[in-house]
C-alpha cells in the first residue's frame, strides 16, 4: 500500500464513530479504532446476526477445511456498542444520525460505511420467482449464511454447476467437489479468472481444474435456469443444456451503496472517497468493497483492512492518508496453487522498450509462470502450480525494490529445481503475510513459539491463511533441504 503521512489538517478528535456494516472491513476498523483510542464511542451495525467472522475463509468452510466456530474475528478489545441483526436504513446527514431497522435513532460525531458488496445475480431466465426469492437449489455465495445453505444442498445433490470461473467460482468448485459432486463451471469468458491471468495463464489452470474432475465451458452464458419448483439445470446461451440439481452463482459482485446514494452522498460504482477515506460530506467515510478510491473498487480483504488502519488514525487524531493498494490474489482451492498480482497482460508485440516479460509454461505439469518487469521493477505476475518463487516475488512486487540483473531467481528458486522457499533465507523485510502486512522481521522478533501466538501478537496467518507455512518455517528455521529429506 501507499501509505502517506500528511499534515494533520485539525486536532479535533472525534468521540462517537458510528460504523454501517460489521464485515471484514467493518469489524477491523472498529478494532483499530478501540487499539488506538479505548475512548472513542463506537456504535456498530451488522446486517448479518452474528460476530464477525472471516469471509474471505467460507471457501475453506465449503470444502470442509474448517468450521463455522473457527473463523471468527477477533473481537474488539473497547467498549464497542454492537448491533447485530440491525441494518442501518437512513442517514441523515443534517442532524447526524442514522436510523435503524429497529426503529432507532443513533448520533455520530463520524459516521463510516462499511456495507460491503452483494453477489450479482445475473438476469438469467427462471433464475428466480416474481418475489425476486432464487429457485430452489440456486444459491449465491457471499455469506456465511450462504455457505451454510449451500453445504446442506450439496449432502443430496448429484450434480453443480457453479455459474463463473473466477476465484469465487473456482474455490466453490473445488469445495463442491470434495463434497462428492460432478461439478461444472459455467464461464462467459474465453479463459477461467480472466482478470488476473493472460489467456495462455488461464489455459493451463483449466488443465489443472479439468485434472481435478471440473467440466469447464468457456465462452458459455448462462441463459436460464430450467426447473419447475426447484432447479434442473443451466440453459446455455449456444442453446446447450447442463443438468444440475444445485446451482452456484460466482458472477461477480455489486457494492453496497443504496444507503450512501439515498443520503446524497457522491456515489460512481462505489461511494466516491478521497485519499482520507471521506465522502463528500467530511463527517462520512467509506472503507472496503463499498468504496472507490481513485477509480478504484478493490474486492479483495487487503485494502480493506489497509483502508481501516489509515481511517482509525485519522480518526483519532493522527496523520495519514491512502494512496491505494496493490492486489495480490490467491487461489484458495487445494491442489491448485495460483498467486497473481499487478498487470499481467501486457504482450511482447506492443511492449515498450522498458518492459521485459519473462514466461515458462508448462501445461502437461499444470506449471505457468509469467512475470512482467517494467523499468526495472516487477510490475505484474502469474505463478501457477508452483509457488516456490512467491515470496521474493511478492516482496519484489510489493516494494518496488529494483532487481537485480539476474531475473530467473523469480521464477526458478534453485534454479530448475521446483524446491520450497527457505523461510530462514527471507529478509526482515520481506513481506510474509499480504492481507495484514506483516513482515517476516515482524513474525521472527515477536517472541511468539506457536502460529497461534504469532496470530496474537502480528495478525500474521489471520487472513487467507496461505502464509501459514512460511510462518510456520520462521518459527521453526530448519533448512528447505533438511526439511525435504528428514
Ligand atoms: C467465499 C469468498 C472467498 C473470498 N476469498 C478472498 C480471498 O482469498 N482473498 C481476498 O482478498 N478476498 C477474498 N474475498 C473477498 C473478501 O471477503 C472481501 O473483499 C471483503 O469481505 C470485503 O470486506 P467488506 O467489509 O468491504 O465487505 P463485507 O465483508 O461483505 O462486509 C459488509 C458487511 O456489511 C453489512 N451491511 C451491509 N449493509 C448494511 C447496513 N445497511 N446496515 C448494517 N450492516 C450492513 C453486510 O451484511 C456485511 O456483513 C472472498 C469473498 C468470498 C465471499
Amino acid at each position: 500500500m501507499t501509505r502517506r503521512t500528511v499534515p494533520r489538517t485539525d486536532g479535533h478528535q472525534l468521540r462517537r464513530v458510528v460504523v454501517v456494516g460489521n464485515g471484514m472491513a467493518g469489524a477491523r476498523a472498529v478494532e483499530e479504532l478501540c487499539l488506538r483510542d479505548p475512548d472513542v464511542l463506537v456504535t456498530v451495525f451488522g446486517a448479518e446476526d452474528r460476530p464477525a467472522y472471516n469471509r474471505v475463509l467460507l471457501s475453506d468452510v465449503l470444502a470442509g477445511k474448517r468450521r463455522h466456530d473457527e473463523i471468527a474475528l477477533t473481537a474488539a478489545p473497547g467498549r464497542v456498542v454492537q448491533r447485530l441483526g440491525v441494518a442501518v436504513v437512513s442517514v441523515d446527514r443534517r442532524t447526524r444520525t442514522v436510523t435503524s431497522s429497529d426503529g432507532a435513532t443513533t448520533p455520530y460525531d463520524a459516521l463510516v460505511l462499511a456495507t460491503g458488496s452483494t453477489a450479482l445475480v445475473p438476469p438469467v431466465q427462471g433464475i428466480a420467482g416474481p418475489d425476486g426469492r432464487l429457485l430452489e437449489g440456486v444459491h449465491v455465495f457471499r455469506t456465511l449464511d450462504d455457505c451454510s445453505a449451500i453445504t446442506a444442498a450439496a449432502g443430496s445433490a448429484k450434480r453443480a454447476v457453479v455459474v463463473g470461473g473466477g476465484l469465487l467460482g473456482l474455490e466453490a468448485a473445488r469445495g463442491l467437489l470434495r463434497h462428492g459432486l460432478s461439478v461444472e463451471v459455467v464461464h462467459g469468458a474465453g479463459h477461467l479468472m480472466e482478470t488476473q491471468l493472460d489467456p495462455t495463464g488461464g489455459a493451463v489452470l483449466r488443465r489443472a481444474v479439468e485434472a481435478l474432475g471440473v467440466g469447464v465451458h468457456l465462452g458459455s452464458f448462462a441463459a436460464g435456469v430450467t426447473g419447475g419448483r426447484r432447479v434442473t439445470g443451466v440453459r446455455l446461451a449456444d442453446g446447450r443444456q447442463v443438468e444440475a440439481d444445485l446451482v452456484v452463482l460466482a458472477c461477480g459482485i455489486r457494492p453496497q451503496v443504496h444507503l450512501a446514494r439515498a443520503a446524497g452522498l457522491a456515489v460512481e460504482r462505489a461511494v466516491l472517497v478521497d485519499d482520507l477515506l471521506r465522502t463528500d460530506d467530511p463527517h462520512v467515510y467509506a472503507i472496503g468493497e463499498c468504496a472507490q478510491h481513485r477509480g478504484t473498487v478493490y474486492g479483495l480483504v487487503a485494502p480493506a483492512w489497509e483502508q481501516a488502519a489509515v481511517l482509525a488514525d485519522l480518526l483519532t487524531g493522527r496523520a495519514a492518508a491512502y494512496g491505494g493498494s496493490k492486489t495480490i490474489t490467491r487461489l484458495k482451492a487445494m491442489d491448485l496453487e495460483l498467486a497473481a498480482m499487478g498487470d499481467t497482460t501486457p504482450e511482447l508485440a506492443d511492449c515498450r522498450d522498458d518492459v521485459e516479460v519473462l514466461v515458462f509454461a508448462d501445461p502437461v505439469r499444470h506449471v505457468y509462470k509469467k512475470v512482467v518487469v517494467t523499468a526495472g521493477v516487477v510490475t505484474g505476475a502469474i505463478l501457477l502450480g508452483d509457488l516456490s518463487t512467491a515470496g521474493p516475488l511478492t516482496q519484489a512486487f510489493d516494494r518496488a525494490t529494483p532487481l537485480p540483473a539476474e531475473r530467473l531467481h523469480l521464477m526458478f528458486s534453485g534454479l530448475g529445481t521446483a524446491t520450497e522457499v527457505d523461510p530462514a533465507t527471507l529478509a526482515d523485510d520481506a513481506v510474509v503475510c499480504t492481507c495484514n502486512q506483516v513482515s517476516a522481521g515482524a513474525v521472527r522478533s515477536c517472541s511468539a513459539r506457536t502460529v497461534a501466538e504469532v496470530a496474537l501478537a502480528t495478525r500474521a496467518t489471520t487472513g487467507c491463511g496461505g502464509c501459514r507455512s512460511l510462518v510456520e518455517g520462521l518459527l521453526c528455521p530448519t533448512p528447505a533441504l533438511e526439511r525435504r529429506t528428514a
